[in-house]
């Protein structure tokens, strides 16, 4: 019943991105229908309700959360820390069960092949590799949306293999963006960027043979 009630709810987000990006102002039929929705819901009869007047009633909500002032949105910050805290362990535990239910599985599957879960995965990893920015959406269509080196014009290659794929360089300083370039010029800029000489053949068998010597004793 709960993780049926998660899919619906990640379902609402997606049913009402309209309201949420135009400020719409809720209809009488709406807010009528909300007083029911509420009053249901307060008794525990959802599951009766018309799913018409439901439809209206989910989207007098969605309207009103849209329109929160921010001090009603604080009061609803402050609400969920503490719902939070009061029920931290049970959540714990539901999700551990709730992880591995088939039904979720499958649905995390989906979710991480679609477009959807692509970008997140994505901005994820932006943000695991410090890089700090005000629209990662925009930085995420850059990154799909480039196809050829940009230091060396060399067509990039998707994956985690092979010397042309596509790599995200950043300044480690100032940790901002730089631009979208392939490993062999990613490796070359970190080797500018951090002072380093590159190392000859030789030195690098000599070094493989010294840390051979010592793991040995
Ligand atoms: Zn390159």
């Amino acid at each position: 019943m709960k993780m049926v009630l998660l899919l619906y709810k990640i379902d609402l987000k997606k049913n009402y991105e309209y309201i949420y990006n135009n400020n719409m102002e809720p209809t009488k039929e709406q807010t009528d229908a909300y007083k029911i929705y509420d009053k249901l819901s307060r008794q525990k009869k959802l599951d009766t309700m018309d799913e018409n007047i439901k439809k209206l009633a989910l989207e007098y909500r969605a309207i009103y959360r849209n329109n929160r002032t921010e001090e009603q949105k604080q009061k609803k910050i402050e609400w969920d820390r503490q719902y939070y805290q009061a029920s931290h362990k049970e959540h714990l535990e539901y999700n551990k069960i709730r992880r591995n239910t088939e039904e979720y599985k499958a649905y995390m599957k989906e979710f991480r092949a679609s477009e959807n879960g692509i970008k997140s995965a994505r901005i994820t990893k932006m943000k695991q590799l410090g890089i700090i920015s005000d629209d990662y959406e925009v930085l995420y269509e850059k990154w799909k949306n480039t196809t050829h080196c940009e230091e060396c014009n060399v067509e990039l290659v998707g994956g985690n293999k092979g010397a042309n794929r596509k790599c995200i360089d950043h300044d480690h300083k100032t940790k901002l963006f730089r631009n979208i370039i392939c490993h062999i010029c990613n490796v070359k800029r970190g080797i500018k960027d951090n002072n380093i000489v590159a190392k000859t053949p030789e030195q690098i068998k000599e070094e493989r043979r010294e840390r051979y010597l010592r793991d040995k004793k």
